[in-house]
């Protein structure tokens, strides 16, 4: 007989008490307790940040002290519960005197984060700081570079942005991180409802876009393979990464062919081009257009 399945609230609280147990790094050893984590087991917004400060280490909960009330005051302003979210940190245990956890450190973490996220499959995950970042987006990743742009990967989106504790010392790191996390919302508002893309609200569309007037992506040539074009002058900076384009112009792309619905787009070739067809990186002021390959790769059934 199979083995009753497990719900996501019961594996959830699983790995939290591996992590509460775990010793496999040196941060177990000044540690007052460990911080699993916290949030519903079908949150589709996860929160990333660095590691537990003192208060989190006295509570044994993410997020409750000075950065905690600044993170709760961000997520209120873009209406987004707390309760309807899952937040964590890279580290469980607090690194003394909240010194940066060390990169061994983080590896020997990491493993929690990815069995939390294979139960939580969130949609978006939105990562706080530079050692979040390196940890879940790769070791080269520069936070100036990344934060505030959607980037998809792996099936999810990713956002990375400040950290709240750093926005705490500078007025303009808290401007910033507010400003990213209106962007956030437009991620969210474009997100939500739109596993299927012939469901997407005219709302979402005009959140995709900085000008008010939507561009659609136009077939240009058909033989298996679809050549598409598409204007993306209006498209916001929320969305101008390659990542963020190409994921945006399959589901546009699918939405056009509705009656193929079942049928799982790739986009296998992506050019991003001035107006006058020369390369230049999607963030670039310059950049006007998209021309792609987009390949039916089998049955999404
Ligand atoms: S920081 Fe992570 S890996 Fe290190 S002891 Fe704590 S729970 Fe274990």
């Amino acid at each position: 007989m199979a083995p009753p399945a497990v719900d996501g609230a019961e594996a959830l609280e699983r790995i939290a008490r591996e992590i509460r147990s775990c010793t496999r790094c040196p941060l177990h050893q000044q540690r007052t307790q460990a911080v699993p984590g916290e949030g519903p087991p079908d949150a589709p917004l996860l929160f990333v940040g660095e590691g537990p400060g003192a208060e989190e280490d006295q509570q044994g909960r993410p997020f409750v002290g000075a950065a905690g009330r600044l993170l709760d005051r961000l997520l209120g302003s873009i209406r987004i519960p707390r309760e309807r979210v899952f937040i964590t940190n890279t580290v469980r245990c607090r690194p003394p005197g909240n010194r940066e956890p060390h990169p061994d450190e983080v590896a020997a973490c990491l493993p929690y984060l990815v069995r939390q996220m294979s139960v939580l499959r969130p949609r978006v995950v939105c990562l706080l700081g530079a050692t979040a970042t390196r940890a879940l987006l790769g070791s080269d990743q520069k936070l100036n570079q990344v934060r505030g742009r959607a980037l998809r990967e792996g099936g999810r989106w990713w956002f990375a942005t400040y950290h709240p504790a750093a926005a705490l010392r500078s007025a303009s790191l808290a401007n910033a991180l507010q400003e990213d996390f209106r962007r956030l919302r437009r991620l969210v508002d474009v997100e939500w409802g739109t596993d299927d893309p012939a469901r997407w609200k005219p709302g979402a569309l005009h959140k995709i876009f900085a000008d008010p007037q939507p561009t659609e992506p136009v077939v240009v040539s058909e033989a298996g393979t679809l050549r598409v074009s598409w204007e993306v002058r209006g498209v916001h900076p929320t969305f101008r990464t390659e990542s963020a384009l190409a994921e945006l112009l399959r589901r546009f792309v699918l939405r056009q062919r509705r009656a193929e619905a079942g049928v799982v787009l790739e986009v296998v070739k992506l050019q991003i081009t001035d107006a006058s067809g020369r390369p230049v990186p999607p963030e670039s002021p310059d950049c006007t257009h998209l021309h792609a390959e987009v390949s039916p790769v089998g049955s999404g059934e």
